[in-house]
């Protein structure tokens, strides 16, 4: 069809498009065997509290480690595994493992610890989802009340009634729902209102001048209004500094998650961390080593 379109569009067959096309297949191919190769694993990011900073629990975050591209950003490979039909099986297996691995850490006499796992929208909008929810909640022993999913605006949005209905037998199980990345799409406060959710994410874009940007200062101060409103609690992503956190604080949002506190941390380093060593966890990873040592 490019071809025909003539000149103009060339740009499809560019060597960088082509190069594109190319590595999403190689992609495609490496992620249909990266389960049964064991080339996946979950980071789990704290959560804590602004005003204690007592930690609240983590977000469950997929990795891929793959022989032949190396780390993949989760934001390149999702939306691959969704196109190829395969974020079925990943978003089981991420569900799965972060809902035993948090089985553990209570084991282990964490019982304040909730997980929170995301949710793409082709997995929200997939008819297995509660049984499989429910599937994965009974084979781990989690209790509901541990397990949070993460939906963003996006999955919802197309069709709020069913959308609705979905989150509303969610919530029958006994788990949190948390609305991700909010302020990046159409965020209003009616059809917000009509969902059953628990928490609200402000999205990283607004957090990261949050002290600097009075448009974002003053998007993000709505958002905490909304949210409290709205009796939902309110984190923030992506806080990078003291001055962001204080700027929160000073407004009432009630968690922040971001590497002021800590990086995402492999399970071993995360249950070094339960485990009450912080510095052990985070220090022996530059890549993790936070801003501030708390
Ligand atoms: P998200 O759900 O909004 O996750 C938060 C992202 O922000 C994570 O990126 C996290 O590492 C990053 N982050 C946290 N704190 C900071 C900070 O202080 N500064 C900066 N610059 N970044 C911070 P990550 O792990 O690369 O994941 C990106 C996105 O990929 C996630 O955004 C989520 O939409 C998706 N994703 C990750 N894991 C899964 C999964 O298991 N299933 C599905 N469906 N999507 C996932
Ligand atoms: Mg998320
Ligand atoms: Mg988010
Ligand atoms: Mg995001």
């Amino acid at each position: 069809r490019a071809r025909q379109a003539g000149r103009g569009t060339a740009r499809f067959f560019s060597p960088q498009m082509e190069a594109e096309a190319k590595r999403q297949a190689a992609l495609e191919s490496g992620l249909r065997t990266a389960i049964a190769r064991n080339e996946l694993s979950v980071a789990y990011q704290p959560q804590v509290s602004l005003d204690s900073g007592n930690l609240l629990g983590m977000e469950a975050l997929l990795r891929w480690h793959s022989p032949e591209f190396g780390e993949v950003a989760p934001a390149e490979f999702i939306p691959v595994a969704e196109e190829a039909g395969l974020i079925a099986a990943i978003g089981e297996w991420v569900l799965r493992t972060a809902c035993s691995q948090t089985r553990r850490w209570l084991d282990l006499g964490q019982t304040a610890l909730r997980v929170s796992v995301n949710l793409s929208p082709r997995q929200f909008h997939h008819a297995d989802l509660v049984a499989l929810v429910r599937q994965a909640l009974a084979d781990s022993g989690l209790p509901p009340a541990a397990l949070e999913l993460e939906i963003t605006e996006g999955a919802v949005i197309d069709d709020i009634d069913n959308a609705v209905a979905v989150c509303r037998a969610l919530k029958e199980l006994g788990i949190k729902l948390s609305l991700d990345d909010f302020g990046t799409g159409y965020s209003s406060l009616s059809y917000i209102s009509r969902f059953p959710f628990d928490k609200l994410k402000i999205d990283q874009s607004f957090i990261r001048d949050i002290v600097e940007n009075p448009v974002n200062a003053a998007i993000a101060t709505a958002a905490i209004v909304m949210a409290r409103s709205l009796n939902l609690t309110v984190i923030a992503e992506g806080v990078e500094t003291e001055a962001q956190a204080r700027f929160l604080r000073a407004r009432h949002c009630d968690a922040m998650q971001g590497y002021l506190y800590s990086r995402p941390l492999d399970a071993d380093r995360f249950g070094r961390l339960l485990a009450g060593d912080r510095r052990l966890a985070l220090a022996a990873d530059e890549e993790a080593m936070p801003t501030l040592l708390l």
